[in-house]
């Protein structure tokens, strides 16, 4: 409804007019009845949002107590003025569109980022944002905690879960201690999770505050995440309201970016540690294997260098991908892990970002197990061997 409302007032041509990059407020809009208050207010907003175009950490204008909360939001108003086809970065503008005093010195903010192409009216996204006034002018969250003041709390080891009506326990039990395993593997200590059970991704979307994004117009399920210290938030809007179930592969990867940010390691290690710790859209480990069997000719000569530096996808279609390499890399890890430690794995991991040629890849190889570039095919192919006549 509201936002149905606010696509009608997007066609009064005073909403086109700013060409500046500083907010705007739309003509009427009664702020806080305090003129010197609304000059603050629109002020800090300003700020906020500009701030919200570098890393979250140097935004000083988020409320320290809901740090993460805001992380999560601020991660979509991310890149949110840059038009994704011609890539001009200040396309759309930021609007003030309503304003609400939620309690005293609270205000809920309504933030539309808007612009016109050929004369048409370009909407991009709504963003909903709490302003709180303190002492030092106003600071700024994310709605989430609002939003679920009502949920319900169900705590296990250091996992925290909200929901609305019920969940199932002795799942969420099952996540702690696949949590605990890789956390061991991975010598982390000391890290929470919070899950924010949603129906779906609509409803993920408005609790952190989008009240909607052009690039999320029809996406069903989806869930997002953010970390701040120690901490990980997870909104999942895939796996029902109720926690009946979480993907294995994707709780690898959450704990391993509570250790270090996953954009600096080698993607296809990543991938294939996910793949043998969680299998991947639902598929075990081993039922990839014997679709991987099936769909790749395994011969002497097949080159797996080649499917590593062009990545080749024998899953289903597109969605429901499953890359060769990262295949290959489950194994590797595998017997890595089985010879010399998850010490080694480590070192993989931590062989660098992908690049062409994969020379930063093969050195580690070299250095912990003895394989280059040269014998790399036929020990590969001596791995996946073994797989099958183990089975
Ligand atoms: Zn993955």
């Amino acid at each position: 409804m509201r936002i149905s409302t606010l696509l009608l007032l997007l066609y009064m041509p005073v909403f086109l007019s700013a060409q500046n990059t500083k907010i705007k407020v739309i003509k009427g809009l009664t702020l806080t009845n305090d003129a010197v208050l609304d000059t603050l207010l629109v002020s800090n907003t300003n700020d906020f949002l500009n701030a919200a175009q570098l890393p979250n950490e140097s935004n000083k204008f988020v409320l320290p107590a809901q740090k993460i909360e805001t992380y999560i939001l601020l991660d979509e108003i991310l890149g949110i003025t840059t038009n994704q086809n011609s890539r001009e970065t200040n396309f759309y503008k930021a609007h003030i569109i309503n304003c609400i005093e939620l309690e005293v010195a609270q205000y809920l903010l309504q933030v539309a980022y808007l612009s016109t192409s050929d004369s048409i009216p370009q909407l991009n996204a709504i963003f909903e944002i709490i302003a709180h006034k303190g002492s030092n002018g106003f600071l700024f969250s994310s709605p989430l905690k609002y939003n679920t003041l009502n949920w319900k709390i169900f705590t296990e080891q250091n996992t925290t879960v909200y929901f609305e009506t019920d969940i199932q326990k002795n799942k969420v039990l099952d996540y702690t201690t696949f949590a605990a395993t890789i956390d061991a593997k991975l010598k982390s200590t000391d890290k929470s999770t919070e899950f924010y059970c949603c129906d779906n991704f609509n409803e993920v979307l408005k609790l952190i505050g989008v009240l909607y994004k052009a690039e999320y117009a029809g996406i069903q399920l989806n869930t997002l995440a953010s970390v701040a210290d120690n901490k990980k938030l997870i909104v999942a809007g895939e796996h029902s309201n109720e926690f009946t179930d979480f993907d294995k592969h994707d709780l690898w990867h959450d704990r391993l970016s509570l250790v270090v940010p996953r954009n600096t390691l080698n993607k296809p290690v990543d991938e294939g540690c996910a793949y043998l710790y969680g299998g991947s859209w639902g598929l075990s480990w081993n039922e990839i294997f014997t679709q991987f069997i099936k769909s790749i000719p395994i011969t002497e000569q097949t080159d797996w260098k080649e499917y590593k530096e062009n990545p080749f996808n024998f899953g289903e279609n597109d969605a429901n991908h499953l890359y060769v390499d990262y295949v290959i890399n489950a194994l590797i890890v595998q017997q890595l892990e089985k010879q010399y430690g998850f010490e080694a794995v480590w070192k993989l991991l931590n062989s660098g970002k992908f690049q062409k040629g994969n020379e930063n890849y093969y050195a580690i190889l070299k250095e912990i197990a003895g394989v280059d570039s040269a014998n790399y095919n036929a020990w590969v192919y001596g791995l996946i061997n073994n797989k099958i006549n183990n089975k």
